[in-house]
């Protein structure tokens, strides 16, 4: 009875491929199979060294850095990125963060990671959005590799938007003010993995990495969806 009335009810209200727009067969969840076979995978967490292993080289110390998908402008995973963040599709991070989840539960390097913090949105921000993207694909990455996704240690303090009205050279103190760290003791010792939507010149996990270590015996790695460095 519940899948008759299902059956009805997306004659008149189809379930949309978040990826290309249409219409999802009933097997098929967020991404149509053609979607999901043709994303532009970077399969960079099966290697130790490449494009995003320097990309904080210098600057903080990064265990592991890997993303699921190239970034390209008009490509499917810029729609993709964009209903995540702007269109409520927030189902999308959850799938896409526990699709590359199980991924990385296969590489040792991946394997002690205890647990996932995602980047937080100042809460002005998520308070107008409705959720946090980062939160849930942090809850798709704790789904894939098996351990927790903790929402109450890595926090936002400021707001960014005074950013624009500052000079070049403070603005990057001000980014760097923006995160904070609570509840340390429930990271002391352990290997977390930062997870965020995009990856571009990696200022915003940097700042938010700073924080991170000054805690007593913390390791950091970072994954998020996508990334515009090749
Ligand atoms: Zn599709």
């Amino acid at each position: 009875m519940k899948r008759f009335i299902d059956n009805i009810f997306s004659m008149f209200y189809p379930r949309l491929c978040v990826g290309c727009g249409n219409a999802l067969r009933q097997h098929e969840e967020q991404l149509c199979l053609h979607c999901l076979l043709h994303l532009p995978e970077t399969h960079y967490h099966q290697e130790h060294d490449q494009p995003l292993s320097y990309i904080f080289a210098g600057r903080v110390p990064v265990r592991e850095v890997a993303s699921l998908m190239f970034y390209n402008k008009g490509s499917i995973v810029q729609n993709i990125l964009h209903q995540l963040k702007y269109k409520g599709k927030k189902e999308i991070g959850k799938f896409l963060g526990r699709y590359y989840g199980r991924q990385l539960r296969k590489e040792p390097r991946f394997r002690s990671v205890d647990c996932i913090l995602p980047i937080p949105l100042h809460p002005k921000k998520q308070r107008k959005r409705g959720y946090n993207q980062s939160e849930w694909i942090a809850m798709g990455l704790s789904e894939g590799l098996g351990v927790p996704y903790m929402t109450d240690v890595l926090i936002r303090t400021h707001f960014t938007d005074t950013q624009t009205k500052k000079s070049r050279f403070n603005r990057w103190e001000n980014v760097k003010e923006v995160f904070d760290v609570q509840n340390p003791e429930k990271i002391r010792y352990k290997h977390v993995l930062v997870c965020d939507d995009v990856l571009t010149t990696g200022a915003t996990m940097e700042a938010a990495i700073q924080h991170l270590i000054q805690v007593e015996g913390v390791t950091v790695s970072v994954v998020t969806l996508a990334t515009a460095s090749h």
